[in-house]
């Protein structure tokens, strides 16, 4: 019961931190972090990462999380993830808060609702795309047969239905996010969330991470990804600025870049050049 109350309390106090609980619009929210602290303490300091962040990720909305190296925005993904629990403060996904979950509830939450993007793609090395991308059914326990084919279809649609028995180190990094995207993809989450999705990648393969991820969000994904990279946050429809541990301000993008157009643009001016 008095755990019920306090969270009362803490979205009281959010609200009186000013956070605007129509962030969303109309539209529903799929996850709602409130006042989240995070302090690590090293040696005699404590480092304050995260110093009261409140922010929601819509249904169906391209959220960049922008902010400079340090900002914490590390950490605010891996607390949304929920790899990391916050010092204070609550998460909801998808109505349900999590602060009170054991690590089981946790991870089964995290296998169904979250599908991780990173920037180092953390892929398995002697092991091909495809078993790769059947890994987190694995873990929700499909057979065989099922697992390949929706393995296959995943890759098929980042463009890699030609690449399912290369091993990873046989791919390229840009080929190598897009088989990470695809198994992000294969569970069906409610949320992607990319931490600096194109931070190991030359631009061309960076622009292309982007356009696979505003297509995925073009056909109902929830995606939020995280960069320090203006001209990444460029694509998103809204931008949480976060600076120093605190949300400095949000800002709607009008009219966000549409990474398809300048990998047309790109490939004009070198069809310009040959
Ligand atoms: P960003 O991803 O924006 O670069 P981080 O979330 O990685 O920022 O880090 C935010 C702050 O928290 C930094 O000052 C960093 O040094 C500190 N920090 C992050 N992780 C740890 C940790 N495990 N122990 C101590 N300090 C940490
Ligand atoms: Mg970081």
């Amino acid at each position: 019961m008095s755990e019920s109350r306090s969270i009362d309390a803490r979205a009281v106090d959010g609200e009186a931190r000013g956070v605007d609980a129509t962030q969303c619009g109309g539209a529903r929210v799929v996850l709602q972090a409130c006042d989240v602290r995070k302090y690590y303490q090293l040696d005699e300091i404590e480092v304050r990462a995260l110093r009261g962040v409140s922010m929601s990720i819509c249904e169906g909305e391209m959220l960049s999380i922008m902010g400079p190296s340090g900002s914490g925005k590390s950490t605010l993904m891996h607390i949304i993830g929920l790899l990391d629990r916050p010092s204070e403060g609550s998460v909801t996904i998808e109505g349900e808060e999590v602060s009170h979950m054991t690590p089981n509830e946790l991870s089964a939450v995290r296998n169904k609702r979250i599908g991780f993007v990173f920037q180092s793609f953390n892929l398995l090395a002697r092991t091909t795309a495809l078993a790769n991308v059947e890994l987190p059914l694995v873990y929700a326990g499909l057979s065989g047969a099922k697992r390949s084919r929706i393995a296959r279809e995943a890759l098929e649609r980042v463009g890699l239905g030609d690449r399912l028995g290369h091993y990873s180190n046989q791919l390229s990094g840009g080929q190598q996010q897009r088989v990470a995207i695809a198994r992000a993809l294969v569970t069906s989450p409610s949320i992607v969330l990319a931490d600096e999705p194109t931070g190991n990648l030359d631009s061309r393969s960076g622009i292309e991470v982007m356009a696979i991820l505003q297509d995925l969000n073009a056909h109902g994904s929830t995606v939020a990804l995280v960069t320090h990279d203006a001209n990444v946050s460029a694509h998103a429809q809204r931008v949480v600025h976060l600076k120093d541990g605190l949300v400095e301000r949000e800002e709607h993008v009008e009219n966000p870049v549409v990474a398809a157009s300048q990998l047309a643009a790109l490939d004009a001016e070198g069809g310009d050049r040959a």
